[in-house]
């Protein structure tokens, strides 16, 4: 009956979504406001089941991606100055850690094919200097790490992988975060493993794990208005992009705002703060509750299957879109396509035509880190920047029905014959 009365609408299509059911959401809010939030054993257990899940020996817990990859570089004790390979785009709280910890970044640009480094201008960055480098994998393309990791290695540089956008991504069978010294993974709002925030740090190493484990118990219980405002965040998320508020509320909103002010509706989720911070907030270093473990170890299981759905759409649309300049990941590789992102010559043209056929897009929300004017580190990174500008969400998340994917395909055809 529902699918009917979708159909019947012709709802126009949100640019992403939140991996849950609206009704957990509001069963979640509910919840959250008697659940106990310290069950330390609630917590490993999670921790355990994520560590199998991805194939690592173990997981630790903490509020933030940022603060575990805060930890991971702190227990190094790399001397003051020491140069750290970073990725031009990511959220800017990573650059924020890197820089308290007195390492100085340095920005290597990325090959559009994989959206993660340039072999040959990863090779020319290293210098003597260089002591660590963090991967990323952008949108959930599987770049070839096998090449990378020997790089680093013949360097000697402590590898952490971000595989935020990369759960379940694979390279000849091995899952990511499995690659470098640790792995982590965010799992806050609109992820595909999504705990109303969360970072998830793995790795093998016992002597590190035992100092990340210890650093985690300093970390402070968090308020229980702290966890209520991230649900109710990600419930009313979920709301304005579920297809029938979205079509009769939230996108003619968005047609209005960017009437009012071309070109300015572009990114995912609006604006970031851009300057400089002065000192980490307190709000980062708080515990990762119980709850959020909780609902963690129910969610893992539903993960790969959304993946699945996700996957399929995109090779869908891939084969129904005339000729597009996709980033291809390489072929021992398992994209998993958080995000199905396409480059456009002319973005700002293609999300308003998109936007006329009842397709809402965007480019990333993710900060270009690499060229921030309130930093004093910047980098060159041309192709990042033609990513960060050009680059276009396709709708492609589960969920989507045949109808809809043909309409995606018929719409991007469209831009591409203008
Ligand atoms: C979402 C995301 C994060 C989020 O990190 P938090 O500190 O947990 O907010 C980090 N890295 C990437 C690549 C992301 O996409």
């Amino acid at each position: 009956m529902v699918m009917k009365i979708k159909r019947f609408l012709n709802c126009s299509i949100p640019r992403g979504i939140v991996y849950h059911k609206i009704s957990s959401d509001i069963i979640a809010l509910f919840m959250s406001f008697f659940s106990r939030l310290d069950d330390r054993k609630t917590i490993k257990q999670f921790e355990n089941k994520f560590a199998e899940h991805i194939g690592r020996k173990y997981a630790i817990a903490f509020p933030f991606a940022r603060v575990a990859i805060y930890y991971a570089l702190k227990i190094k004790n790399l001397p003051a100055g020491s140069e750290i390979i970073m990725p031009p785009i990511t959220i800017k709280a990573i650059l924020d850690v890197v820089i308290d910890l007195g390492l100085h970044p340095v920005f290597v640009d990325i090959d559009l094919d994989t959206l993660s480094f340039d072999a040959q201008k990863l090779d020319q960055a290293i210098g003597e200097n260089t002591k660590a480098i963090l991967i990323t994998y952008l949108f959930g393309i599987v770049p070839d790490i096998e090449n990378m990791l020997s790089l680093c290695k013949k360097h000697n540089l402590f590898v952490i992988e971000d595989f935020s956008q990369c759960l379940n991504g694979k390279y000849k069978n091995k899952k990511m975060g499995c690659f470098g010294d640790i792995g982590v993974y965010s799992a806050s709002s609109i992820k595909t493993l999504d705990t109303y925030g969360g970072g998830l740090l793995v790795c093998d190493d016992d002597g590190m794990h035992q100092k990340l484990r210890y650093l985690q118990s300093t970390l402070e219980q968090p308020s229980r208005m702290y966890l209520i405002h991230k649900i109710l965040t990600d419930l009313i998320r979920n709301i304005a992009t579920s297809r029938i508020v979205f079509h009769f509320m939230v996108f003619p909103l968005i047609k209005i705002m960017s009437a009012l002010k071309p070109g300015g509706a572009i990114k995912h989720t609006g604006g970031r703060g851009q300057k400089m911070i002065k000192t980490l907030p307190q709000a980062w270093f708080k515990q990762y509750t119980s709850y959020q473990a909780k609902l963690g170890l129910k969610l893992l299981d539903s993960v790969e299957e959304s993946d699945r759905a996700r996957i399929n759409n995109v090779i869908y649309l891939k084969a129904n879109i005339s000729s597009l300049p996709f980033p291809r990941g390489k072929s021992a590789a398992n994209n998993v396509y958080w995000q199905f992102v396409a480059l456009f010559e002319n973005p700002i043209k293609a999300q308003e035509v998109m936007r006329k056929m009842g397709v809402d897009t965007s480019t990333t929300s993710l900060e270009m880190i690499s060229s921030l004017s309130d930093y004093s580190c910047q980098g060159d990174t041309p192709n990042a920047n033609y990513l960060y500008n050009n680059g276009l969400f396709i709708p492609s998340f589960p969920g989507l029905s045949m109808n809809d994917l043909k309409h995606i395909s018929n719409v991007v055809n469209a831009v591409l014959d203008k």
